[in-house]
């Protein structure tokens, strides 16, 4: 048992389900990953929590109520999840499969690409071996994939404490060569967000795929793109692929070349459906929109989709600062009729501080601007009301 503040109560009453330690008294002996049930100070009992002896987040809450066998608990909800996307996702071989908090379960991702899995264990309870071999076992039930890859965050394996191990292959569902065992197993596929073929290296670099995240903005965006394009921090095409198929010329940029060189074997693998040649260009995006706005440079679509500017929530501020820099320069930039994709997928900025900062940006450029749609996260990252963190992806259609 773990008794918590007044305050924790009163916002896990709320539908929150994290308890920082500074509010949290637990027994010294309590051991890594515990499930325990969580109490208020007159001892009424709130639920059932997984606990970490080192993360700030001392509980995650996976249970209102008392849990006998959560063992059973669990797997239902990872099949729940699991089987949840599969009238979500439309025309894309390639979703989020669980979503930690937002799916009840705290601490453990898993993507499907194509016929891959990817799975993170990202705490010290689903770090256990029953949790593993749960989530081992419901994705080769449910999903049956080539190959299940544990991908591992050096980082977060730090703040809980959890010894070191390296990414692999953690199972498999194809019949691998004895010899080989689960080295034989594919770790490279080729997958479709809506269409659009990417390439997908589960083991290598910097990490491949797509920003699964955005799958629903990138064909939302490319029902309005038109004309003349630019893809901002394009990373490996996202945007800049399905913009291609409407567009007479994209201009695809980021700063890491190592993205473009991804992005541009992905084009190969799109070049039938594309109306032209994409131009990648490796370049700051700061600099290389202050020098196009300056030199009067125009366009009829703009997608900016920068990495979080707000790590945390002091930053906030020069975050909110650097997003008004781009989208001004942007706004500035288009053409009447033109149309503005701009994203922010830092949690720390909300999505209202997010409009009044483009309302702010529109003001300085001169220019009349209509919004088209204000967006979210794909479906299949769900937010959970009681839990603001779990929606942190903005996605505004602008029309100037
Ligand atoms: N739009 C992409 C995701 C972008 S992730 C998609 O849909 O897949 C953010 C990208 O911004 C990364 O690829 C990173 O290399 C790039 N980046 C970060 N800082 C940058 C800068 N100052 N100029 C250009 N690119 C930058």
């Amino acid at each position: 048992m773990v008794t918590i503040s007044a305050r924790a109560a009163a916002r896990l009453r709320h539908g929150h389900v994290w308890v920082y330690r500074s509010d949290a008294i637990a027994a010294s002996d309590l051991a890594k990953g515990a499930v325990v049930s969580v109490a208020d100070e007159r001892r009424n009992l709130l639920g059932t929590a997984f606990y970490s002896t080192s993360s700030q987040i001392a509980l995650r809450l996976i249970s209102t109520g008392p849990v006998a066998d959560v063992a059973a608990l669990v797997s239902e909800r990872m099949r729940a999840a699991i089987r949840l996307r599969q009238s979500w996702v439309e025309n894309s071989d390639s979703w989020r499969l669980i979503f930690s908090e937002a799916d009840q379960l705290p601490g453990v991702v898993a993507d499907k690409y194509n016929d891959i899995v990817t799975v993170q264990f990202l705490s010290q309870a689903t770090e256990q071996e029953w949790f593993r071999s749960a989530l081992l076992e419901v994705i080769r039930d449910e999903v049956k994939p080539a190959a299940i890859v544990e991908r591992v965050e050096e980082r977060i394996r730090e703040l809980e404490q959890l010894p070191e191990r390296k990414s692999g292959v953690v199972g498999s569902n194809t019949p691998l060569k004895p010899t080989e065992g689960l080295n034989g197993a594919p770790t490279r596929t080729i997958f479709n967000l809506n269409g659009v073929r990417f390439h997908f290296h589960a083991l290598e670099g910097q990490k491949t795929g797509a920003f699964l995240d955005q799958r629903e903005n990138y064909a939302a965006a490319a029902t309005y793109a038109h004309g003349e394009a630019m893809d901002v921090f394009t990373y490996q095409g996202g945007f800049a692929l399905h913009l291609a198929r409407r567009c007479e010329h994209v201009l695809g940029v980021d700063a890491s070349r190592a993205a473009l060189e991804t992005a541009e074997q992905n084009e190969a693998l799109n070049r039938e459906a594309n109306r032209n040649e994409i131009e990648w260009m490796e370049a700051n995006a700061f600099d290389l929109l202050k020098d196009y706005a300056g030199t009067g440079r125009q366009y009829d679509t703009i997608v900016l989709d920068p990495p979080a500017f707000a790590k945390t929530k002091k930053d906030a501020g020069s975050a909110l600062r650097g997003y008004k820099e781009i989208n001004l320069r942007a706004l500035k930039m288009l053409r009447p009729g033109g149309i503005l994709v701009t994203c922010s997928c830092s949690h720390h900025v909300s999505e209202t501080d997010f409009i009044d900062m483009l309302r702010d940006a529109a003001s300085d450029a001169r220019r009349v601007v209509r919004v088209l749609e204000k967006r979210g996260q794909a479906k299949d990252h769900p937010v959970l009301l009681g839990v603001p963190e779990t929606a942190y992806l903005k996605c505004v259609i602008l029309q100037v």
